[in-house]
């Protein structure tokens, strides 16, 4: 299949209410957890510049979707506030409109994602799973791995339980996906 099919497979798919419910009802799963968790997050914004910072961020193809068809709308109500301070949040910069090869380009040549600004997530309210449950908080390095696991379990079962096609890739790989 071709990689615009793909993407018009997820697009699509995460139109639909009930698909984007059942993300979002992952999300918010994940914002309690970490709220009960309360691991420490100094918005440094170190852990998004990925090759300085030694990590690697993958998505699923509808997780990539769901950030993607919300650029330009208002923030959903599904935000993990269990570590980021309301002052953090309300600092936040206005998030593109749109995704480019340029700015995927940009931010590969820096090291980083096209989405952080100012040192800061833009996509903070749609951003992906792995951006949500990634803390560089010591005491977090034992649960979140395995509640990483769990969760993104859950997403594949949404693809399989509708049919949409899976794939997990690198962040900026599969935002290019996105920009053909
Ligand atoms: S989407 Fe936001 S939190 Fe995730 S890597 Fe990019 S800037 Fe960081």
């Amino acid at each position: 299949m071709s990689d615009a099919a793909l993407v018009s497979i997820w697009r699509s798919a995460i139109r639909r209410d009930e698909v984007s419910h059942a993300l979002e009802t992952i999300y918010a799963e994940l914002g309690e957890e970490i709220s009960k968790r309360k691991p420490r997050c100094e918005a440094s914004g170190r852990c998004c510049r990925f090759e300085s910072w030694g990590h690697r961020l993958y998505v699923t193809g509808l997780e990539a979707a769901y950030t993607i068809e919300r650029l330009d709308q208002p923030a959903p109500d599904v935000v993990n506030t269990g570590a980021m301070s309301l002052p953090v949040l309300e600092e936040s910069p206005e998030p593109p409109s749109v995704i480019s090869t340029c700015m995927i380009d940009a931010a590969e040549a820096q090291g980083g994602c096209p989405f952080q600004l100012d040192g800061l997530c833009s996509v903070h309210a749609i951003k992906p799973l792995g951006c949500r449950i990634y803390f560089c908080d010591p005491e977090a390095q034992d649960w979140q791995q395995s509640l990483h696991e769990e969760l993104l379990r859950g997403v594949r079962a949404i693809h399989e339980r509708e049919g949409i096609e899976y794939l997990y890739a690198e962040w900026r790989a599969m935002l290019r996906l996105f920009c053909v």
